[in-house]
């Protein structure tokens, strides 16, 4: 157990879900932004609380741990943590601070961050008694309290960091996959996309000539990470089935992709549920010439944003003591 009453600080990435054709199932880690948070544990007597949240930003967020993403993933890490305690054991309780640097809503992954964040810092605190596997488990009670259902595409490159694939929620089984330096640029319109608008808008059933096309590009996507194959990465960010869909609710996104790719990008796409976008760049100045894109149409619309260039984030989670 790490020493109680002692504050542990914690930096939790955004990340990208989706990766463009790997909807539901890729997603990466940024090294920008990222939530700061603090936790700390002590030991707690029988009538209290087990979980106490305070947020030191301006967003408002609920505090009370069941309606806090970050709340509901330490209910689910306390419940097996307690279970495998023996009874004579004294009973432990965490305070969390929170430091919202990710706006919520934003499409880069704002409720994994903080889900994921405290059950690390939960992890760390107890002697890191869990695998990453486990603590991706608890997490996704975070996910399902924002979004209404347990996904981990945000979640495991959180903990994991770099790129992962979630092969299968049920049983959970997570692949980190290797990837070569990749240089991000996103750019969040300051526009609101509701996750549930931006699911029920989406078909139920797929034409299996686009199956063919969708499939061919998350292979071709994994192989390219794999052999560090920027080309190849490139040509497979091609989304036939949501995208076309989705962008809809977003301005501009047609002309905006466009306008990056002429200025270099390998692509990119609607970052999670959206309303960000995200595109991949092999340098970065071809990332800041894509931010320059991305501010140049924004602006001619007048629409408000905000951007970031960053590249992959290999680490996920870490601690500071
Ligand atoms: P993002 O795609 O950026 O993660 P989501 O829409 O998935 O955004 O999640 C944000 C939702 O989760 C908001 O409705 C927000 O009120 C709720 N929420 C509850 N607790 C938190 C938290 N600690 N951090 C972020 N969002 C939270």
């Amino acid at each position: 157990m790490f020493s109680e009453n002692q504050w542990i600080k914690i930096k939790a990435p955004a990340t990208v879900a989706n990766m463009v054709c790997g909807f539901d199932i890729l997603g990466f880690a940024v090294n920008s932004p990222y939530d700061e948070m603090e936790m700390k544990w002590t030991t707690r007597a029988e009538n209290e609380a087990r979980i106490t949240i305070i947020n030191i930003d301006n967003y408002n967020l609920p505090t009370d741990p069941e309606k806090n993403v970050a709340g509901a993933a330490l209910i689910a890490f306390l419940e097996e943590y307690e279970e495998k305690q023996k009874s004579s054991s004294p009973k432990i309780k965490f305070e969390v601070k929170i430091n919202k640097l990710i706006k919520p809503g934003s499409g880069v992954g704002s409720s994994a961050a903080s889900s994921a964040g405290a059950v690390v810092g939960a992890n760390y605190l107890v002697g890191n008694i869990f695998s990453k596997d486990d603590l991706v488990r608890f997490a996704m009670n975070g996910e399902k309290l924002a979004s209404g259902v347990k996904h981990a595409d945000n979640i495991a490159p959180c903990i994991f960091g770099g790129v992962t694939l979630v092969r299968s929620i049920f049983p959970l089984e997570i692949i980190a996959l290797p990837s070569p330096t990749l240089h991000v640029t996103i750019v969040h319109p300051q526009i609101e996309v509701r996750t549930s608008d931006a699911r029920s808008i989406l078909r139920q059933q797929v034409l299996l000539k686009d199956a063919i096309k969708q499939w061919g590009n998350i292979a071709g996507l994994v192989a390219g990470l794999m052999k560090s194959d920027y080309d190849l990465i490139g040509r497979s960010l091609e989304d036939v089935i949501i995208e076309p869909v989705r962008s809809i609710l977003i301005p501009g996104f047609d002309d905006l992709k466009l306008a990056c790719k002429k200025a270099g990008a390998l692509g990119g796409g609607i970052s999670g549920s959206g309303p960000s976008i995200f595109m991949l760049s092999k340098t970065k100045e071809i990332a800041i010439a894509v931010e320059k894109e991305m501010k140049q149409l924004y602006d001619g619309i007048g629409l408000p944003h905000h951007t970031y260039v960053t590249s992959i984030n290999q680490t996920g989670v870490e601690i500071i003591e």
